[in-house]
């Protein structure tokens, strides 16, 4: 029997991605190591380099390649509106529409700290909070909380509205709809 153990181990390790399943990654797996291997290579690097490279954006949360992101130390930007997302990743979705100009803040849990960390950002100055989260009733409690810990400010609170349905995360939400929900923002 052929050992192919090692690229085995490659298509075992493609397929644990998200959205790509055995078959798939048994197509890639192939194609990079025998059909391009020079494109093999280089997503080899990137991943190498991105791994490297990559950090949390002290400020923010999102991805950034410096201690403070792109977005959070550019200046023309308005900081008095900040966008609440899940997830960094929900930044870069975000960002491709261009619509929102203000700065983001990546609420992955309510612990203490990270709850702190937004209180003492909200105390620099932010006149509006725009939660971009998905629309559940866990998520509509985690607003109100969210509120409650930022009420001795004076802020505004506005949640995107229509084409996010119920449930579905932003990344599974085409870029028109999230313009429309970026739009029709509600008060919350
Ligand atoms: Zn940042």
């Amino acid at each position: 029997m052929n050992n192919l153990d090692k690229f085995n181990r490659l298509v075992d390790a493609l397929g644990e991605l998200p959205t790509i399943g055995k078959k798939s990654a048994t197509r890639l797996a192939y194609f990079m190591v025998m059909n391009d291997s020079y494109a093999g290579l280089k997503i080899a690097h990137a991943i190498e380099d991105a791994f490297g490279s990559l950090k949390k954006c002290t400020q923010c949360g999102g991805m950034s390649e410096d201690e403070l992101c792109s977005i959070c130390s550019d200046e023309r930007r308005d900081d008095t509106l900040l966008c609440i997302v899940e997830n960094a990743k929900d930044i870069l979705l975000l960002e491709e529409n261009g619509l929102f100009d203000g700065k983001y803040f990546v609420l992955e849990s309510l612990e203490e700290e990270n709850v702190n960390h937004l209180v003492k950002i909200a105390k620099k100055g932010i006149h509006e909070v725009l939660f971009a989260i998905t629309p559940s009733i866990a998520n509509d409690a985690l607003i109100l909380y969210i509120e409650d810990k930022l009420s001795d400010f004076d802020i505004s609170f506005t949640k995107i509205a229509q084409g996010v349905p119920t449930g579905v995360s932003l990344e599974n939400i085409d870029l028109l709809s999230l313009t429309r929900a970026l739009e029709d923002k509600v008060r919350v």
